[in-house]
C-alpha cells in the first residue's frame, strides 16, 4: 500500500494549514472541536467577531463535495450555531461566508465557515 504522503492528497493536506491547525500541530486558540470539526478565531478578523468552521477533513473547495459529505457539511452549521450563540451575536444576527476558487478570493484550499458578526455588516454586493 503506498504511503499517503506520496500521494497527492496526503501531500496537499501535509501542506495545509488548517489540517495542521486541525491537528493540533499550529497553535490556535481552539473554540471548538469534535472528531468531525474544529473552530477557532481568524487571524485577520473582519468583523468584531470571526470565526473559521472546518471539518477535520480535508475537502479544498465547495465544488469538490459529494453527496457522502451532505451530514457533516450540516454539522459545520450546526457548530457555527452553537458558537454564534456563545458569542452572543446570533440575537443581533451574523453572516455565514463560503468562499468557493479565485473569483470568491478563496485563498485557503481546506473549506471553511466564516462566521462574521458583532456590528452591521454591510450589504453584499
Ligand atoms: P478565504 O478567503 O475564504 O480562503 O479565507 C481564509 C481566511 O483564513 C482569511 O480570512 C484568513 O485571515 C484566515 N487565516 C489564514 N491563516 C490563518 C491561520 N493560521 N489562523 C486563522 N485564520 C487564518
Ligand atoms: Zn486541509
Amino acid at each position: 500500500m503506498p504511503c499517503p504522503y506520496y500521494t497527492q492528497k496526503g501531500l496537499a493536506e501535509m501542506d495545509c494549514i488548517f489540517c495542521r491547525i486541525a491537528k493540533g500541530e499550529v497553535k490556535s486558540n481552539i473554540l471548538y472541536q469534535d472528531d468531525k470539526a474544529v473552530a477557532f478565531p481568524d487571524i485577520n478578523p473582519k468583523a468584531p467577531v470571526h470565526m473559521l468552521v472546518i471539518p477535520r477533513k480535508h475537502i479544498a473547495l465547495v465544488s469538490d463535495l459529494t453527496e457522502d459529505d451532505e451530514e457533516l457539511m450540516g454539522h459545520l452549521f450546526t457548530v457555527a450555531n452553537k458558537l454564534a450563540k456563545e458569542r452572543g451575536i446570533a440575537n443581533d444576527g451574523y453572516r455565514l461566508v463560503v468562499n468557493c476558487g479565485p473569483h470568491a478570493g478563496q485563498v485557503v484550499n481546506h473549506l471553511h465557515l466564516h462566521i462574521l458578526g458583532g456590528r452591521q455588516l454591510r450589504a453584499m454586493g
